[in-house]
């Protein structure tokens, strides 16, 4: 499951994190994601995922907050910022092949919410 490795990979990566900077001392209250709606990922199976891989880790406690984004475009030809509702990347407007994703195939951990002991 594509979701599961995902979920280990952002439990590695917080606690890499916290452990570089004051290990024991923090509690990590809630992790916020930022996920595309055509990333790829299924929210809710990543949700699920965490909540499984987060079992007797010291981030057992933490809740996962993901934040899911429209699919938006840039046509470089009329430019014109659209947001599309299938992941065909030609511009609504002129018909335009040449166009940049703006959002809704990125996933980026945007913050830590963290409390300390
Ligand atoms: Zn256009």
């Amino acid at each position: 499951m594509h979701e599961m490795s995902l979920a280990l990979e952002i439990l590695e990566n917080v606690q890499e994190q916290i452990s570089a900077e004051v290990s024991g001392k923090v509690r990590v209250r809630e992790i916020h994601l930022r996920i595309g709606r055509f990333s790829g990922v299924s929210v809710d199976a990543l949700q699920f995922a965490f909540e499984m891989a987060k079992t007797g880790t010291p981030l057992e406690s933490t809740h996962l907050h993901i934040h899911e984004t429209p699919l938006v475009i840039f046509c470089t030809k009329c430019e014109r910022e659209t947001e599309l509702d299938s992941p065909e990347f030609v511009c609504p407007e002129c018909g335009s092949t040449d166009t940049e994703v703006v959002s809704g195939q990125e996933m980026i951990m945007e913050s830590l919410i963290i409390e300390e002991h």
